[in-house]
């Protein structure tokens, strides 16, 4: 596949900002953020949410960080840093998401800085990684600002309601959350077990374009979500159009998955270390 634009040694590269949850395991969250914007070419700039305490076998517990210190840590590098995209996983609280949207519109970011929404609502061990009430702060407060969405089937199911069995019920669950305020949403297919692909389709409120991509069987596919919205902040950063950066998230994320590992007792992390070659 071919990759991103590479700064020269020396020079300021793009900076890509992650706003989420750590993964003591290393496979999700702001690990697997950090290892695919640096193996991208980007310096990763870091919000963090909240501390989880996870292995491969799952989540035991999160620690929520204060709400002053995400928006402290927003406001530090965006004042200074500066970033020319960013993207949410793990915000556990409508409290912290509520933060979070204020920091974005505070910081003069909403509107000029490219932002991605992963909905992280739950592990794919099911362990809880967002409290119920945080549903509607993400329809009402976050959506709005985002300029693309990237919920998973389970996600949408509890965003809008919507059973994604097949193509029709895809597109009606598309359009479900557009209307809640994103520029773009888009459905992904991963989980659609019906599939031998792995269908995805974006939706900007007038055309739907359609992703696909061989499902790759591998048990091991810890932090697919984040690697994916990851990449796709990374390509926004270098001002690809949405349709194009989802297609690039897509072809990154899928050698990801091809280079999955075994971790642990449970599921290992996907891998953007194959970047690095063998
Ligand atoms: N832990 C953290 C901190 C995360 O951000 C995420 C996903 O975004 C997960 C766990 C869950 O990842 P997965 O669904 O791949 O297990």
């Amino acid at each position: 596949m071919t990759f991103l634009p590479v700064t020269p040694p020396g020079q300021t590269p793009l900076r890509v900002m992650t706003i989420a949850g750590s993964d003591s395991g290393g496979g999700a969250g702001i690990q697997a953020d950090l290892r695919t914007f640096a193996l991208l070419g980007v310096h990763g700039l870091v919000a963090v949410t909240a501390v989880t305490v996870q292995n491969s076998m799952g989540v035991k517990g999160f620690h929520e960080i204060p709400l002053d210190v995400i928006a402290g840590q927003i406001e530090a590098v965006a004042s200074d840093i500066g970033l020319q995209a960013a993207k949410t996983g793990m915000l556990a609280s409508s409290e912290i998401l509520a933060t979070i949207a204020d920091a974005w519109r505070n910081q003069g970011l909403a509107g000029t800085v490219p932002l991605v929404v992963d909905p992280v609502c739950a592990s794919m061990h099911g362990d809880p990684l967002l409290h119920p009430t945080g549903l509607d702060a993400y329809r009402t407060e976050l959506f709005p600002l985002a300029t693309l969405i990237t919920p998973n089937l389970d996600e949408v199911r509890l965003l809008v309601d919507i059973e994604v069995v097949d193509s029709h019920s895809q597109h009606e669950a598309a359009r479900a959350l557009h209307a809640l305020g994103p520029q773009w949403a888009l459905v992904k297919g991963g989980h659609l077990r019906s599939s031998p692909n792995s269908p995805d389709l974006l939706f900007d409120g007038t055309e739907f374009y359609a992703f696909d991509a061989t499902r790759v069987e591998t048990g091991h596919d810890h932090g697919a979500g984040d690697t994916l919205a990851a990449a796709i902040a990374s390509a926004l950063a270098h001002g690809y159009r949405v349709p194009d950066a989802v297609a690039f998230g897509k072809r990154w994320v899928t050698e990801c998955l091809r280079a999955a590992y075994p971790l642990g007792h449970g599921h290992g992390p996907v891998s953007a270390l194959f970047r690095l070659g063998s």
